[in-house]
């Protein structure tokens, strides 16, 4: 961007925000914000639609956050203002919003990451109140009358949690390690870089039953979010680069010198989250894909890393939009972030992460030399991104709960990777991916002793990471690979079009997905698949399972599917003896509980 035009943008922008920090005295009744400046930050189709749709940008949200981020303390001093229109059809008595920061799996007993220091509506003190750590209740007294807008002001200060040390620990050992909590570290400070996933109060999503709080559990993503629209201003040291959601606008320096800090100006359409990952250590390489400006952020060194993650994210978006349909926004970003405990990737409306474990020498002994064979031999990294970029579809732009279905985003952004290997690097590459990362987890799950089950069920209703894994991103992908070979690929496509187009930015259930099969695909039968694959357990029948108790089976069928141990392959798989076997079997037994 060139700085003298971005600077202006900006400072037209941001005009606008004393207008919307509201007067002294404050006004009676909250006007509807101008949106104007909103429509840069999404794709050109849906810039048309929020034109002309009955659905108005205007009527989302408003986010102002103006943060100062610490990049030595790890903290972020926040003031936060949130213009929302009531959301029911009755007055409206409170606001409610999640404190992701304060989750159970990321704080000490009785602790808190994020505390809110004042509040105000409309201009005027209230008493927030702390319903539990996560949930914070704002009452508006008088209530809101329907269709009328209110403004929230929270100032807080976020305690970054620091990144769980884990020296030379291998993927697996994490996944194993993972019920003692911490997280995916998408919340987290270490490694040179600042994860702002989920890092302000944000809206809880508004149902039926009023606001939606269910438990944030540490497995999984803990989003159920509507859209709304962002500006962000950063305070922050001027060496620090930014990934995040949204489109810059612009930067200024406070100061000449190398010790000032700077101001960097975000603005988001339409997101339901904003997050970002800021670091020093960071060095980025952009590349404009069909009218969508993808940027990749990597740590120093890796540059060839920059331009595969550009080729991959670059590809993926051009194949989706074939496939699925106009991407959601303006711009992508792909940063490399310290994300642990199995987790290869994180998805944010118009960001992702791969995690940097996936791009640094493998830890040492036989273990880490197979897993570090495996990254490199089953283009793990490559699919985590493809993964990843398919999540601007199955949950930016087609929301879900997460929560109470995470399926529904990440059974069919697993089976969306499955489809860009087959398109990129052919047939056979599909048909690898998915033994890999589909069928493998679920027979790995079944060797272990875990059972199989139905899809469809809540991130509280799985014992542990394994199961999820095996279940959602296994089985749940299995079945839109079985309904594709029932309806056709062409058929199978339209659904997926279908499904974007009707529920873009609005949410799906999945009675959502089940009466859209049953218009999209002719006959009983593929409504009949979607019973069978996701609301029972027929998954031996389907997918196959090596021997019972059979470990060394399942890591055979690992080395082959991986290319060890064939032509080329120099790792000595590791001999499973009985103790090796009870131990894997301990393990699990562990994380599974009593
Ligand atoms: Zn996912």
């Amino acid at each position: 961007m060139n700085p003298t035009r971005g600077a202006w943008l900006a400072l037209s922008v941001f005009l606008l925000w004393p207008l919307l920090a509201g007067a002294a005295d404050a006004p009676p009744k909250i006007e509807a914000y101008d949106p104007a400046e909103f429509y840069r930050a999404l794709s050109p189709h849906y810039r048309k639609l929020f034109a002309s749709g009955p659905r108005k940008l205007a009527d989302l949200p408003l986010y102002q956050l103006e943060l100062k981020i610490d990049l030595l303390l790890g903290t972020v001093e926040g003031s936060e203002g949130v213009i929302l229109k009531n959301p029911s059809a009755a007055p409206l008595s409170n606001v409610v919003f999640r404190v992701y920061p304060n989750s159970a799996h990321l704080v000490a007993e009785g602790g808190r990451n994020l505390t809110v220091s004042e509040a105000k509506v409309n201009g005027r003190p209230c008493a927030a109140r702390e319903v539990d750590p996560t949930v914070l209740e704002i009452p508006l007294d008088p209530p809101l009358p329907p269709g009328e807008r209110a403004r929230i002001e929270l100032g807080y200060r976020l305690v970054v949690p620091r990144l769980r040390e884990n020296p030379g620990a291998s993927g697996l050992d994490q996944l194993l390690a993972s019920g003692g909590g911490g997280g995916y570290g998408i919340l987290s400070f270490g490694e040179g870089i600042l994860s702002l996933g989920f890092s302000y109060p944000i809206l809880a999503a508004w149902t039926a039953q009023g606001w939606d709080t269910p438990e944030l559990s540490g497995m999984g993503d803990p989003t159920h979010f509507e859209p709304a629209n962002y500006l962000v201003k950063l305070n922050l040291p001027k060496l620090a680069a930014v990934a995040s959601s949204g489109i810059q606008l612009g930067e200024q320096p406070l100061g000449p010198g190398p010790e000032h800090p700077r101001e960097v100006f975000l603005l988001a359409a339409a997101a339901r989250h904003f997050a970002m990952q800021i670091s020093t250590r960071y060095q980025h390489k952009a590349r404009d894909v069909g009218g969508v400006a993808i940027r990749a952020f990597v740590v120093e060194e890796q540059e060839a890393t920059a331009e595969a993650l550009l080729d991959q994210a670059g590809a993926a978006v051009a194949l989706y939009q074939k496939m699925f349909g106009p991407y959601p926004y303006a711009g992508l970003a792909v940063a490399q972030a310290p994300l642990q405990n199995g987790a290869g990737g994180m998805e944010y409306p118009g960001l992702i992460t791969v995690a940097l474990s996936l791009y640094q020498p493998p830890a040492g002994g036989p273990m880490g030399a197979l897993l570090g064979k495996l990254v490199e031999q089953t283009r793990t990294p490559e699919f985590v991104v493809a993964h990843e970029v398919a999540h601007q579809w199955w949950h930016a732009l087609v929301g879900s709960d997460s929560l109470r279905h995470p399926f529904l985003d990440e059974a069919l952004a697993n089976y969306s990777a499955v489809m860009y290997f087959e398109s990129r690097h052919g047939g056979a590459a599909g048909t690898q991916q998915i033994e890999l990362e589909l069928s493998m987890p679920y027979q790995m799950w079944r060797v272990m002793g875990g059972a199989d089950g139905p899809v469809n069920r809540g991130l509280d209703k799985f014992a542990n990471p394994l199961e999820y894994a095996a279940i959602v991103y296994g089985k749940g992908a299995l079945f839109f690979h079985a309904l594709r070979r029932a309806m056709g690929k062409q058929a199978f496509l339209g659904l997926l079009r279908a499904y974007a187009a009707e529920f873009a930015f609005r949410e799906a259930t999945p009675q959502d997905l089940v009466l859209l099969i049953r218009k999209k695909a002719s006959g009983k039968k593929a409504e009949a698949l979607y019973r069978r694959w996701i609301e029972e357990a027929h998954g031996d029948e389907d997918i196959g399972v090596p021997a019972a108790g059979d470990l060394t089976g399942w890591f055979q069928l690992l080395a082959r599917q991986g290319g060890l141990g064939g032509p080329g392959g120099n790792v000595q798989l590791p001999q499973l003896d009985p103790a090796m076997l009870k131990l894997f079997q301990d393990a699990v037994r562990q994380l599974s509980g009593p």
